[in-house]
């Protein structure tokens, strides 16, 4: 059974679903969509874009936290219920165990599925002194044996930075340019349309809602959803679903510098994207539809024909 299906995870740290008010940065913000999402409101998206309000909150006592969480994300296994509570930062030795035996670049790599990739960029700093805590995706990338970007492939258009403008490698002394959200976006829609399976990280949203910093926070999802924008008009959505989520809330309620309760928007464009979204109820539920897109994909390899014919995952 051909399978010519493609699918972007875009993964953006600390975004949840909040209520409107003078906490949350994203009520009001013009040109803030896909990413103005508010609870108990049908949302404005973009492209075709389907909601699925996701539970982070994994039927664990406390706030949702990013070990955890995106272990979760990465993998479909409940890893705070597995360690028994939510785990800040970096992941654990539980956790990395997970993330090696289960993430999804080491699952598609046993399906076969190539070829997949992390999009982001890793600086030489990286290599050479290498951190003592690392994510949970330089975990699952370095587990399943994917080659690390380096700045020298986002000089080549082949790699994005955590900060896609780039302007905080500029900061960092590397001698790259400034990007637009645009031309990020170009770059990333590039990269996806040359792998099965990309993923994406980016993390500002997270610390700009632990710095409560509401101007700050207004210009990153501003320019965020630019960026997404770009990357989804550019993204040939007949055969490559974009799933957008979160591990947790943060940046929709700056009252707090705590990690939120709320639940985080999972959003979904694309191939198939009414039945993948239909599925998407928990963070744990992510890879499984991942992986069974990239494995499984249209039955007649006519995409979107027999969407309505297939059964329920
Ligand atoms: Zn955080």
């Amino acid at each position: 059974m051909e399978n010519d299906s493609f699918v972007l995870l875009f993964f953006i740290d600390g975004l949840g679903m909040g209520t409107r008010g003078p906490h949350n940065p994203l009520d009001g913000l013009p040109n803030a969509e896909p990413l103005a999402i508010f609870q108990n409101e049908e949302p404005h998206l973009p492209f075709g874009g389907v909601l699925a309000t996701t539970d982070a909150r994994l039927a664990v006592e406390g706030r949702p936290q990013s070990a955890s969480g995106q272990t979760t994300i990465l993998t479909g296994i409940n890893a705070a219920a597995a360690i028994g509570y939510h785990k800040q930062g970096f992941p654990n030795a539980p956790l990395l165990d997970i993330i090696r035996e289960h993430s999804i670049f080491v699952q598609l790599k046993r399906a076969g599925v190539e070829p997949i990739i992390f999009a982001n960029t890793y600086t030489n700093r990286f290599f050479e002194t290498r951190p003592r805590w690392i994510s949970a995706t330089t975990a699952a990338v370095e587990a399943a044996g994917l080659r690390f970007n380096t700045v020298d492939d986002l000089k080549a258009g082949r790699a994005v930075y955590f900060d896609f403008t780039n302007a905080l490698l500029i900061e960092r002394g590397e001698q790259v340019d400034l990007r637009t959200p645009e031309e990020a976006g170009d770059v990333l829609a590039r990269i996806v349309a040359g792998n099965r399976f990309t993923l994406y990280e980016y993390f500002i949203t997270d610390k700009l809602g632990h710095a409560q910093e509401m101007n700050a926070a207004r210009i990153v999802l501003q320019n965020l959803a630019r960026m997404i924008r770009r990357a989804l008009e550019r993204i040939d959505l007949k055969c490559t679903t974009v799933i957008l989520t979160s591990d947790h809330g943060n940046i929709e309620d700056l009252s707090t510098r705590s990690h939120t309760l709320n639940p985080v928007p999972t959003i979904v464009w694309g191939h198939d994207c009414r039945e993948i979204a239909a599925r998407i109820h928990s963070l744990t539920d992510i890879t499984p539809a991942i992986v069974d897109v990239l494995t499984k994909g249209a039955v007649d390899g006519q995409s979107g024909q027999a969407d309505s014919a297939r059964a329920t995952f």
